[in-house]
């Protein structure tokens, strides 16, 4: 008779650092591993090395009967047949079907998914949703934001991953905030998308435009190099009380409540959990609740006002404890 899987392998693949753990069926990390991404490496270096990390992990199992592996990766993926399309830090994985290799190498059944959208799982599962469940409420829509260099999320709808046609849905960063002429580039090649106004990168850069008008000085970001210049800096200052670095955190607030009042209208969640290094450093600054009231205040109606803003309960995990809820839930065990 088979055994009842004990334990899953989960893997979160990001542009730095191919990360692995092994997780329990109550989301607990039982043993964690990590190795960098050869900085230029080809496509053989890259997957010979993800496939050593899992490895790792499957003897690390030794008799604990494995469900699978669930692989978390920044970008988009196909996951019917775990296809990665132009992985923005992992563009030479382009095309290749992770799935259909390392079941076939490896021996376990494998589950790919956007890092983003298995975040929103895996806090639903463990993290945010479970808080919930703990006072009795069942959460029936759940929408994950990452704020961090740059901005990306998931939705989860009464259980169910929404994926869209090609998988591409959840693309949160990339909603238009600012259509005026002076808006922002993106990198995404449009202008004024939430990404260019409130995540890290666009943080740093407004500090250091800022810096050449001369109403904001002096400023205590005036003394260093301008280079230097990145959102933990600017937390830094505005925490000291200066006026330039307190006015560009004004802006990425500001951005933020109209872009997510534009998912509370879209999806009327009952939770908006916020994730990533900028989210971390805006609770710090005690400015979530300045979030949440501009939400309120834009909110159409009351219903739409009956929802909750945290921060990640899951913090750095989020991604790997969501490829794991995905093995799990693919499993039926979930
Ligand atoms: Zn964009």
């Amino acid at each position: 008779m088979a055994r009842i899987p004990e334990v899953v392998v989960a893997m979160d693949w990001g542009g730095t650092w191919a990360r692995a753990s092994v997780a329990d069926k109550s989301g607990e990390l039982l043993w964690n591993t990590r190795l960098a991404n050869v900085v230029g490496g080809n496509q053989e270096q890259l997957l010979e090395d993800a496939e050593s990390v899992l490895r790792r992990a499957i003897d690390w199992c030794g008799d604990r009967q494995i469900g699978g592996i669930g692989v978390a990766a920044a970008g988009p993926i196909d996951i019917e047949t775990g296809t990665f399309y132009a992985l923005p830090n992992l563009a030479v994985l382009d095309g290749v079907s992770l799935k259909e290799m390392w079941e076939a190498k490896l021996g376990y059944p494998v589950f790919i998914g956007n890092d983003a959208n298995l975040a929103a799982l895996g806090e639903l599962k463990y993290g945010a949703g479970l808080d919930t469940l703990k006072l009795g409420r069942q959460t029936r829509t759940l929408v994950y934001v990452t704020v961090s260099t740059g901005i990306g999320g998931g939705v989860m709808d009464r259980g169910q991953m929404l994926l869209g046609a090609n998988g591409m849905a959840g693309e949160v960063g990339h909603m238009t905030i600012d259509s005026s002429d002076s808006a922002p580039r993106c990198q995404c090649g449009n202008t004024g998308c939430l990404e260019s106004l409130a995540s890290g990168t666009s943080i740093a850069r407004a500090a250091r435009s800022k810096l050449s008008d001369a109403s904001f000085l002096p400023s205590l970001l005036a003394g260093h190099d301008i280079e230097s210049i990145t959102a933990e800096t600017v937390f830094a200052a505005a925490a000291q009380g200066d006026h330039l670095a307190q006015s560009v955190l004004d802006g990425a607030v500001r951005a933020l409540s109209v872009g997510l009042t534009n998912l509370l209208h879209l999806f009327n969640p009952d939770i908006i959990v916020l994730g990533g290094g900028v989210t971390k450093g805006l609770t710090e600054a005690g400015l979530l609740e300045r979030i949440n009231q501009g939400i309120l205040q834009r909110a159409m109606s009351e219903r739409h006002k009956d929802f909750s803003l945290v921060s990640s309960k899951l913090g750095d995990s989020v991604g790997m404890v969501g490829a794991a809820s995905l093995v799990w839930q693919e499993l039926g065990l979930a």
